[in-house]
């Protein structure tokens, strides 16, 4: 047997825990939006890591950061803080309506850190019977217990013994829905200012001022949880910033860190001083080599070169993935904004999303789901537009091969 074929897909059931299904393919490199695998099959990237790798794969930029960091010091712990945190806090705040940051690891753990400030905001400033969190149905926040708990998804959330409590769910875009359940006992309403993971859902403006409206009435935060939507997904740096509708508290990770894991909280002075000195930590958040490749990747992208970009990227998809519908007739609509965006399946293909997936792959593309009713695109925000061609006539060779049954 060669070296090879002793990392096989096969190995993955021998060896890994089994709560994922990943494909066969096992990609081994990765330069920009192009991806190889063992046997040096080439695939187009749409799916971006899932909308992390924001720059594409081995962007300059960031293997620069990560070799020059890699030799100076990746790790210290929050006994002391690092050069690259401290700069990375600065260009954040500066950027945004934030005054602190805190970093943590990952998206789940960037929103702990959120509820629990929300409710350390709430036990301080009103006492313990205001610890209410309202999210919404089809919402995405992670995968701790806190967050799934929060997460309107019970294929997540059940199974694992009692959840944290004071947790309630309203409808996304149903304003009436979380007007029912907002009272003085809510310490926090938290969203997606686009729905991810639940297919790709965009707010409607009268719902977003609805919810900062019923929020300031209740003294209730609101908290984005922006680890999809940031750092120029929409073609905004922020989601937030194109609503017209600014949080209390903000979460971003993903494209974050390009690739490097990452994540961080975002929120003012006055709600962020509750999470006072051992109230709250990590080791490995904010180490010095995560925050120098987030620096770096948060310089190239927010540039008003690469922010119209996405907008000029979202054209060429919605144009081009219109052509293919009509030409074989699969969807009812493409939602979302920028380079997060969902073809939703028509009534002939309801539940089917995974074999447009499972297609695109046969035909070098590496493409997304939201549920089982929508196809998932979260390509790099600077994909070149060759690509972007290339990986849309793969797409519709992919389509034609499912509507062909
Ligand atoms: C991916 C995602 C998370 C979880 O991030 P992890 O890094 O996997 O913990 C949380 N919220 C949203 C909106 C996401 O899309």
């Amino acid at each position: 047997m060669s070296e090879q074929n002793l990392v096989s897909r096969e190995l993955f059931d021998e060896v890994m825990v089994p709560n994922y299904n990943p494909s066969s393919v096992i990609p081994v490199k990765g330069e920009g939006s192009r991806v190889w695998d063992q046997e040096g099959r080439e695939f187009i990237d749409f799916a971006g890591g899932i909308a992390v790798n924001c720059l594409g794969h081995c962007h300059p930029n960031l293997v620069k950061a990560l070799k020059e960091q890699g030799e100076k010091i990746w790790h210290l712990s929050n006994v002391m803080t690092n050069e690259p945190a401290l700069r990375l806090a600065k260009k954040i705040t500066d950027a945004t309506f934030a005054e602190n940051v805190y970093f943590a690891n990952s998206g789940a753990e960037a929103n702990e850190a959120a509820l629990k400030l929300a409710r350390r905001w709430a036990l301080d400033n009103f006492g313990e019977h205001k610890n209410k969190i309202i999210a919404f149905h089809k919402g995405f926040h992670g995968r701790t217990f806190f967050t799934v708990t929060v997460g309107g998804q019970a294929a997540y959330s059940d199974g694992f013994g009692p959840k944290p409590g004071a947790v309630a769910h309203a409808e996304f875009n149903n304003l009436e829905s979380l007007a029912d359940l907002i009272d003085d006992d809510t310490c926090a309403v938290m969203m997606e200012p686009i729905q991810g993971e639940g297919g790709v859902i965009s707010p409607t403006s009268e719902f977003m001022a609805g919810i900062r409206e019923l929020c300031d009435k209740h003294n209730a935060l609101l908290i984005f949880d922006e680890v999809q939507s940031g750092v120029g997904r929409t073609g905004h740096l922020y989601a937030y910033q194109a609503l017209g509708v600014t949080p209390d508290i903000l979460t971003t990770a993903k494209a974050l860190g390009g690739g490097f894991p990452i994540g961080a909280m975002l929120s003012t002075k006055e709600i962020s001083k509750h999470l006072k000195i051992g109230t709250h930590g990590s080791t490995y958040g904010g180490n010095p080599l995560a925050c120098a490749v987030a620096e770096a990747a948060f310089d190239t992208v927010n540039t008003k070169e690469v922010l119209d970009g996405v907008k000029h990227r979202e054209q060429l998809f919605r144009d081009g993935l219109s052509a293919i519908n009509e030409k074989y007739n699969v969807f009812s609509e493409v939602r979302g904004e920028g380079l997060l965006l969902g073809a939703v399946l028509n009534e002939q293909y309801q539940g089917r999303a995974r074999d447009f997936l499972v297609a695109s792959i046969d035909n070098g593309l590496m493409s997304l789901v939201a549920g089982t009713n929508v196809v998932r695109f979260t390509p790099s925000l600077v994909i070149p537009e060759a690509d972007i061609q290339e990986g849309l006539a793969r797409f519709e060779k992919a389509v034609a091969q499912v509507v062909a049954g």
